[in-house]
């Protein structure tokens, strides 16, 4: 993003153009609703190794997050 000075009042309006904003917004959006499209509502299911079985992450080491629950957390922040 191109950075303008002295523009606007706000701390967002002093850094960046207003279609800057929007068009971040719009993209957010957009990744938030494909995100939420992805994300399956079933519960991790973790075996001794620290995988989750429930959504094919077996690699991930005991007490890591899986990634969908990190992505159901993310959406359900972002909706706040
Ligand atoms: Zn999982």
């Amino acid at each position: 993003m191109q950075r303008e000075t002295g523009a606007g009042s706000g701390p967002w309006r002093e850094c960046y153009r207003q279609d800057e904003i929007v068009a971040f917004v719009r993209d957010h959006s957009a990744l938030l609703g494909l995100i939420s499209s992805l994300v399956d509502d079933d519960e991790c299911s973790f075996d001794h190794h620290g995988g989750c079985q429930a959504h094919g992450f077996l690699s991930l080491e005991p007490g890591e997050m899986c990634p969908n629950e990190e992505a159901k957390r993310l959406i359900e922040e972002a909706r706040r």
